[in-house]
């Protein structure tokens, strides 16, 4: 019987109507601006970061008068034109010396000079400093110059620097160093500041735990209020986490009001899926008009994205789920906050780069794929790198995400994006991994670590990792692939431009539960087969295109037991079903076996080495990687962990 279709009336109630992201973000920047931007003024030492609310125009001109710029003598520029080494002019010296705050007194007549030092102001009737350098005393109170100066030498005019009038900064300009520097020039003490919007960020959900408390179970610690308060800080805003409110309807909404009544804009996360205890976006409709402007958009994540405006303040229903509630809030909020706060889009919050790989998307909705960034041969390529929504993790990796266009049902290999960086600053990589994963990498690359080099490993397989490795778009290609005909690994995979560079041995073979009378004692092949035998028995599988995949497949022999479609793409995925009862049976690697405690029957040595790009086998990251690999504590912790060096 084929599955029952979902009822469209659940649907219907589920998000009433779902909006694009176009028109949900239209809608609501058009409820929203334009508006004044509140303003203050500030003390020049605390406007860093700020944006300037209005141009700053220059008071005074700077500098303020014509003044020196070396040690020397105040001179008229035509009592020197004859002046040479061989013929050195005599000048009678004015009896006064022009240090720095010191007005002149005297004018400078002609065949006369007036000492000044740098950053003296220069006398009436002088045009010109001569370096002291170029003269010599002669006699009493004279000199003699032995070069020519032409008008204008060595002197710095009033206002050359800024002139009275001008305007000195923009409006919106942010202040760093640079522009607190050019206010002090001018004497301005205060300058006026659009006022950093008073943010308040709440998380909601009784499985909520802050962190640095300790868990009780089936609850999670809260990453969203930490990230979220962080994101909303690196863009201008000024965050005020207060804390996780139960999914309790009285409570929240006291907390929302509360929230809304001392800032200028409120985010929350979770809560917005209308399940059952989902109540903050009823509460919404009570804060203040016109209330919901969108709650359910077309983004893959990011659906339950809620966005509203109470009394001119835009409140923000963020999707539970971390990754999505980063997507959304960088995609859709990050533009409302900066434009509250007076601030101008980011340009550094966006690279252009490559994608080396086709990426299916769904069709219908604006989809977000997390990348991480590697440097290709032309310019940056975008490698995606997410894990389904709810995974955290794949920050760790990620530089930031591309959207893929609703009407859009795949992005082809080669396509040029426009990636969306977490924090503006591209980190490119020292040394890049890019191919099947394995957790003896973790061990070799340590010390790479600790001596400061960033390495980046992207799990792509085998084969996706030699297509990148052919591309020149990674250092290594971790592989491990059999060849039937020669009987050998990986060697007869290497393409031009590659080297063998030999890793380690793993075991694969057959973990069960210890204890399991069902497999105790048995071979490999004799384990599957009691398997078989048992209907009870359920298997976990791995994902098409693994190496692990081609052994369970070879001992099956076209065999389907239940849980073979159960196909998680890592050893320890396969592991875990196992030691949690999910499954009793599956097959991966000796050290991630005896890390979960189970039993394990070898069945086939495999060889995991690295392709390696000859064109960069002189980086140093690279040459660094060989020594660790060679290196006696490197082969001591893999051994340790149950692989065999080679
Ligand atoms: P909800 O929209 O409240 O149903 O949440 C969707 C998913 O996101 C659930 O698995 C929640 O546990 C998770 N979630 C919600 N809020 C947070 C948070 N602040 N930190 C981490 N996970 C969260
Ligand atoms: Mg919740």
């Amino acid at each position: 019987m084929p599955a029952p279709k979902p009822d469209p009336s659940v649907d219907q109630d589920q998000f009433l109507s779902i909006l694009s992201r176009e028109e949900a973000l239209t809608r609501f920047e058009a409820a929203l601006f334009p508006r004044e931007l509140p303003r203050e003024a500030r003390r020049l030492a605390d406007a860093l970061g700020c944006a300037l609310a209005d141009d700053v125009v220059a008071p005074i001109d700077v500098p303020p008068f014509d003044r020196s710029n070396v040690d020397g003598f105040a001179v008229r520029s035509a009592d020197l034109a004859t002046a040479s080494e061989a013929a050195p002019v005599r000048l009678m010296l004015n009896d006064e010396t022009i240090a720095c705050g010191t007005a002149p007194a005297r004018p400078v007549l002609s065949g006369t000079a007036t000492a000044i030092a740098t950053g003296g102001p220069v006398p009436r009737g002088a045009d010109a400093v001569v370096m002291v350098e170029h003269t010599q005393p002669a006699g009493n109170r004279a000199i003699e110059v032995r070069r020519a100066a032409s008008p204008g030498q060595f002197i710095s005019y009033a206002g050359s620097d800024i002139a009275r009038g001008e305007s000195l900064l923009r409006a919106g300009t942010i202040i760093g160093s640079r522009e607190i520097g050019m206010c002090a020039a001018c004497g301005i003490a205060d300058v006026e500041v659009t006022r950093r919007p008073r943010v308040a960020i709440l998380s909601t959900g009784d499985e909520l735990v802050q962190p640095g408390q300790p868990l009780r179970p089936a609850a999670i610690y809260d990453t969203n209020g930490a990230i979220v308060t962080a994101a909303i800080t690196e863009n201008g805003g000024d965050a005020a986490f207060l804390g996780a409110v139960a999914d309790d309807e009285g409570e929240l909404e006291a907390a929302m009001r509360k929230a809304l009544a001392e800032s200028d804009m409120l985010v929350l996360s979770g809560g917005t899926s209308k399940g059952a205890g989902d109540v903050s976006h009823r509460i919404i409709s009570r804060l203040g008009r016109p209330g919901i402007i969108a709650h359910g958009v077309a983004l893959k994540p990011g659906k339950p994205l809620c966005l509203a405006v109470c009394d001119g303040k835009p409140v923000i229903i963020l999707p539970g789920f971390p990754t999505s509630a980063m997507f959304t809030f960088h995609d859709m909020i990050v533009p409302v906050l900066r434009r509250m706060a007076g601030l101008p889009p980011r340009p550094d919050a966006k690279v252009n780069a490559k994608v080396p790989v086709r990426i299916a998307s769904e069709l219908g909705r604006t989809e977000f794929v997390m990348v991480s960034l590697v440097e290709g041969e032309r310019g940056l390529i975008a490698y995606p790198s997410g894990k389904g929504s709810g995974a955290i993790t794949s920050f760790a990796q990620a530089d930031g995400f591309l959207k893929i266009d609703a009407l859009a049902d795949q992005m082809p290999a080669g396509s040029d994006v426009e990636v969306t960086l977490f924090t503006p600053h591209v980190r490119v990589p020292d040394l890049v991994i890019v191919g099947s994963h394995c957790t003896g990498l973790d061990l070799v690359t340590a010390p790479l670590a600790r001596a400061g080099l960033s390495v980046r490993s992207i799990a792509v397989g085998s084969l996706g990792g030699l297509a990148a490795a052919r591309r020149g778009e990674c250092d290594f290609a971790p592989i491990h692939l059999f060849d039937e005909k020669t009987e050998t690994y990986n060697t007869p995979y290497l393409a031009e431009g590659l080297e063998l560079v030999p890793g380690w041995r793993r075991m694969q073979g057959i973990v069960f539960r210890a204890g399991d009378i069902r497999f105790e004692g048995l071979s490999a092949e004799e384990a599957v087969r009691a398997a078989l035998a048992d209907p009870a028995c359920i298997m976990v599988n791995r994902n098409q295109g693994a190496g692990t995949r081609i052994l369970i497949d070879r001992l099956l022999e076209g065999m389907r037991p239940d849980g073979y479609w159960n196909q998680p793409r890592s050893h320890n995925a396969v592991a875990a079903a196992v030691a949690q009862h999910r499954a009793d049976w599956g097959m991966t690697i000796a050290p991630v076996a005896a890390a979960s405690g189970l039993g394990f029957i070898p069945f086939a040595e495999e060889h995991y080495d690295f392709a390696l790009v000859t064109a960069r086998k002189q980086r140093s990251a690279v040459q660094a990687f060989l020594d660790a690999l060679a290196s006696e504590e490197g082969r001591a912790a893999l051994t340790k962990a149950g692989f065999r060096p080679a």
